[in-house]
């Protein structure tokens, strides 16, 4: 622990020199820019002297000249970003909004975030005037991702019908509210803030997804008749986040006849209160003193473990993520007695703890 307490140390201290050198770095760099030195060294543009004679990638030299211009509008840009609040990659989102006018408010809306909440932050400040509301799959043929833009590509709304119609043998870019044309790349599932609260969703899938998608369609059309994409399938997420809560003890009702409990057994109503008390989220307290706060595979932790007489009560058992619960295991009963009695597992099952 205490090996661990000073390497961390170490890395907080180098963090905040690379830091400082960036914010240096970014402030000198826009006092290049304001002389036009890049000029009178004959390159063309900040951004040409970046990536062919600093040698940056042109990503990371977008980045820089993005920030350079900025600061020279905003001075505190560079404060921000030498004092690590601000970081480099959520610059661009930033500089859409941050003026010299208002950045004493704007800019702290920015602190620590990535940049993908940065837009988000940018969405609500600068709303898209007209957020589009089409869905439209585009066929992507594999062969072409290296080819260009896909403006040749033809574009069919997901109304035209079965899967004949489209390309055969491709796989669909189903294209939640608008088809953008300049990204045929494959990639995850690509989220764009449009408003405050609208976002467009760009996801590529299957013929088989777009087969099952119609099929649900198909069967709901007497029920929810008109349906849109967004709403079936919106229905579905609440019918697994529904069997995944049920899962986790958070059914509505109880069960009419309780089953004997075992000794490490929680009961239902308990795993219930426990959830709504801790919120589904991971209450392991961090050396910062605040709590981990993930939903990512929750499981119920006996506080005092069972083995060492710990009771299933609502006061016993909280919400950890499963690192968590392992950890805490292996704090109170130490690495051998894991290694030994759980050898070679990652984890231990739910309930134990
Ligand atoms: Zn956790």
């Amino acid at each position: 622990m205490d090996t661990a307490r000073a390497l961390s140390a170490n890395l907080a201290s180098l963090l905040r020199c690379e830091h400082s050198a960036l914010g240096a770095f970014l402030v000198a760099l826009a006092d290049f820019d304001r002389r036009r030195a890049w000029m009178t060294l004959g390159h063309a543009s900040l951004f040409a002297y970046l990536h062919r004679e600093l040698r940056l990638s042109k990503a990371a030299a977008q980045y820089r000249k993005v920030a350079a211009e900025l600061i020279q509008q905003v001075p505190a840009v560079g404060d921000a970003l030498g004092e690590g609040r601000l970081c480099l990659t959520s610059i661009v989102e930033a500089a859409r909004v941050v003026t010299a006018q208002n950045w004493e408010t704007v800019l702290p809306r920015f602190f620590g975030l990535s940049r993908r909440e940065a837009m988000e932050v940018v969405a609500e400040l600068q709303p898209h005037p007209a957020p589009p509301t089409r869905t439209i799959v585009c066929p992507v043929r594999t062969s072409e991702f290296a080819a260009g833009p896909a403006s040749t590509t033809p574009t069919l709304p997901l109304e035209a019908g079965p899967a004949g119609n489209r390309t055969s043998g491709s796989s669909g870019e189903l294209t939640k509210r608008e088809v953008d044309a300049s990204a045929p790349t494959p990639r995850p599932a690509e989220v764009v803030p449009l408003t405050a609260d609208l976002r467009r969703f760009h996801l590529t899938v299957s013929d088989r997804f777009l087969e099952k998608l119609q099929a649900a369609k198909d069967a709901l059309s007497h029920a929810r008749p008109g349906a849109t994409e967004e709403e079936l399938l919106e229905a579905g997420l609440d019918l697994l986040l529904e069997k995944a809560a049920k899962r986790k003890g958070l059914v509505a009702k109880p069960r009419k006849t309780p089953r004997p409990a075992k000794c490490d057994h929680i009961p239902a109503h308990v795993k219930r209160a426990v959830m709504e008390r801790d919120g589904g989220r991971c209450q392991f307290r961090l050396p910062s003193g605040e709590i981990c706060g993930s939903t990512h595979q929750l499981e119920f932790d006996h506080i005092e473990p069972v083995a060492l007489g710990g009771a299933s009560t609502v006061e016993n058992v909280r919400i950890a993520c499963r690192s968590h619960n392992i950890i805490s295991a292996r704090r109170v009963f130490g690495d051998d007695w894991m290694d030994r009695y759980a050898p070679g597992k990652a984890s231990l099952p739910a309930d134990t703890g």
